[in-house]
């Protein structure tokens, strides 16, 4: 039995600790399934296609990702796509209060899904999608915090 997850989020953009979150699913399931969220009650600052395409770009021939978007509640795309595993990625106590409340929703939604929640490395807990965006928007260099491709993506991003 191939064993495969879901790991749902915004990634606007994808940033070095998902990319770490990642690497750590893969050791123990076969196939990611990285899928972007196209959240109604935000406004993104790179549209779903973008954030996909962004993704894929980074990981490109690796076999055992794949990339997509979804809409909707997460406990139905996982009946949608049949996978009941869950990754969700903890950088510290802060996230855990909301990451709770998220686990035991979906779970309350779709009893057959579970989650599983992966400590990044220490270096980037302090990490998230809204700093790099607002060093970015400072032109500050973010080329610690996220791989080239997303890099030159903001650089354009913001010289429209
Ligand atoms: P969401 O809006 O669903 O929280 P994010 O893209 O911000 O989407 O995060 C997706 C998942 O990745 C969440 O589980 C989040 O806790 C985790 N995550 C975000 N940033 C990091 C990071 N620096 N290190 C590890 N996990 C992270």
């Amino acid at each position: 039995m191939i064993k495969q997850a879901l790991y749902p989020g915004s990634f606007d953009p994808i940033t070095n600790g998902h990319i770490d979150i990642i690497k750590r699913a893969q050791k123990i399931v076969d196939v990611v399934h990285v899928a972007v969220f196209d959240n109604p009650f935000k406004k993104p600052f790179f549209t779903s296609e973008e954030r996909v395409e962004l993704i894929k770009k980074i990981f490109p021939s690796d076999q055992g990702i794949i990339v997509t978007a979804f809409k909707g509640l997460l406990a139905d795309y996982c009946k949608s796509s049949e996978i009941s595993t869950i990754i969700r990625g903890l950088r510290a106590v802060s996230d855990f209060d909301y990451e709770f409340q998220l686990a035991h929703t979906n779970q309350k939604l779709n009893d057959n899904v579970d989650t599983i929640f992966l400590m990044t490395d220490l270096k980037y807990s302090y990490l998230s999608s809204s700093v790099v965006r607002q060093l970015a928007h400072f032109k500050s260099d973010v080329s610690a915090f996220v791989p080239k491709e997303v890099q030159y993506a903001l650089e354009e991003k913001f010289n429209e």
